[in-house]
C-alpha cells in the first residue's frame, strides 16, 4: 500500500471515502487520524505490515480535528500503542469528551442543509489527549521541521500538519477531494463557515505540493494549483 511521499504513507480505504496517514521517521511512526469503525483499525493495521510495521513503532498519534470519522477509533488504538496524542488546544476538549461538539449554526444554511443537521453523530468514542498544540508548533519529534497549522472552520480546531522539507500539508477535512476536484468542506458540519473559507485561502497561501486530506484521494504533486483554483472561486 502506497507510500505518497519520501516520509508520507497513506492508510486509504475504498474510492478514498476515509484516510488516514502514517509519518515514518526512521521508523518511528506517527499515526494522523483513527477513522470510525473497527474496519479502519485493520486498515491501518494491514498498512503497518505492509510497512513492516507493527502497532508499537506508533510514538505518536496526531488529530486534525474533532470530528466522529477522524476521532472514533482513538481509545481502541491507543490500547495498542504507549503513542503520544496530540489535537489542537480548541478541539482536544471536544475529544477528551468535556465539551460537545459544534456543527453549523442552523440560521447559516439552506432548508436542504437543515434537514441533515439533527441526523449529525454528536456522541461518539472519546480519548485521551496528551498535548495539546497551538498554530506554529513544532513537533520535531515527529519528524524534524513539523509544524502545527491551523486551519479552522470545519472545527474550531481543525488544523494541519506541514512537512516543508517535502512541501507536503496533511489538511484533515480544510477541504475535501471529490470525484470531480477539490471542494470545499461540508457546511452543514463546520461551525464557522467564513473561517473555513479563510483558511482554505491560506493553505493557497503555502507552498503545497503534496496535499493529503481526510477524504478524497491525495493530491501528490502540483497541489498548489488546485488548491489556488478553489481558493480562488470562494466569495
Ligand atoms: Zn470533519
Ligand atoms: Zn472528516
Amino acid at each position: 500500500m502506497p507510500q505518497l511521499t519520501p516520509h508520507v504513507y497513506g492508510v486509504l480505504t475504498q474510492f478514498n471515502f476515509m484516510n488516514a496517514y502514517l509519518i515514518n521517521h526512521e521508523g518511528k511512526l506517527t499515526l494522523i487520524d483513527t477513522g470510525l469503525d473497527a474496519a479502519f483499525v485493520v486498515a491501518i493495521e494491514k498498512e503497518l505490515k505492509a510497512m513492516n510495521s507493527t502497532w508499537s513503532d506508533i510514538h505518536h498519534i496526531v488529530l486534525t480535528h474533532c470530528h466522529y470519522d477522524h476521532v472514533n477509533n482513538l481509545a481502541a488504538i491507543q490500547q495498542k500503542t504507549s503513542a503520544t496524542t496530540y489535537a489542537h488546544r480548541l478541539d482536544a476538549p471536544v475529544i477528551r469528551g468535556e465539551q460537545p461538539v459544534q456543527y453549523a449554526n442552523p440560521a447559516t444554511l439552506n432548508f436542504f442543509e437543515r434537514l441533515i443537521l439533527p441526523n449529525l453523530k454528536t456522541v461518539f468514542n472519546t480519548g485521551r489527549v496528551d498535548v495539546a498544540v497551538n498554530d506554529g508548533d513544532g513537533l520535531d519529534a515527529i519528524l524534524p521541521g513539523t509544524q502545527v497549522v491551523h486551519l479552522p472552520g470545519h472545527s474550531f480546531g481543525q488544523m494541519g500538519l506541514w512537512l516543508p522539507q517535502e512541501k507536503t500539508l496533511i489538511g484533515g477535512d480544510v477541504m475535501m477531494g471529490l470525484p470531480w476536484g477539490l471542494s470545499v468542506p461540508f457546511k452543514v458540519v463546520s461551525p464557522d463557515w467564513t473561517a473555513a473559507k479563510a483558511s482554505i485561502k491560506k493553505v493557497a497561501g503555502m507552498p503545497v505540493e503534496n496535499l493529503c486530506l481526510g477524504h478524497g484521494t491525495p493530491l501528490i504533486g502540483n497541489a498548489h494549483a488546485k488548491i489556488n483554483t478553489l481558493a480562488q472561486r470562494l466569495r
